[in-house]
């Protein structure tokens, strides 16, 4: 198995409710490594951006909203299969889908605010770690 690089998120929902710990815990539990962190609170067009493959979605201004709406913890993570391990740790996008266990189940509130986000493959990984993240910010 191959050691990749994977882009993460604690969304405003998990901050709000000072999750950051408890879900970097999860992450680090499952043997993914924090490279690189950070709190930024986006714009609404850093949402806009960062979401762009959305934006034809019904839910497009919605969610741009809620990401702009407060603080949010973006990661860098590194690992053997991250990209996969950490979408399997995150759970189904619906908390109500989400298997025991993963972060959605246990603290989502809703499918849009649903705590975390996570890279779906290694080319998203790659632009949404450059969208965030200088690479003297990260530290392997
Ligand atoms: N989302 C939403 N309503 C939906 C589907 C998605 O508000 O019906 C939001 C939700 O916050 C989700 C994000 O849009 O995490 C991106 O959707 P995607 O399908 O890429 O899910 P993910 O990869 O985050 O599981």
């Amino acid at each position: 198995m191959a050691i990749e690089r994977t882009f993460s998120m604690i969304k405003p929902d998990a901050t709000a409710r000072n999750l950051t710990g408890a879900i970097t815990k999860m992450l680090e539990d499952a043997g993914l490594r924090v490279i690189a962190s950070k709190r930024v609170w986006m714009s609404r067009r850093q949402a806009e951006g960062f979401y762009a493959v959305h934006k034809d979605r019904p839910f497009f201004n919605e969610l741009c909203e809620f990401m702009s709406s407060g603080p949010t913890v973006v990661q860098v993570l590194e690992g053997e299969n991250a990209i996969a391990r950490n979408r399997e740790i995150m759970g189904a996008t619906n908390p109500a889908e989400a298997a025991e266990g993963t972060i959605r189940k246990l603290y989502a509130k809703s499918i849009g605010e649903n705590s975390v986000h996570g890279s779906d493959g290694p080319e998203t990984a790659a632009q949404e770690i450059a969208y965030w993240f200088a690479e003297t910010e990260i530290v392997g």
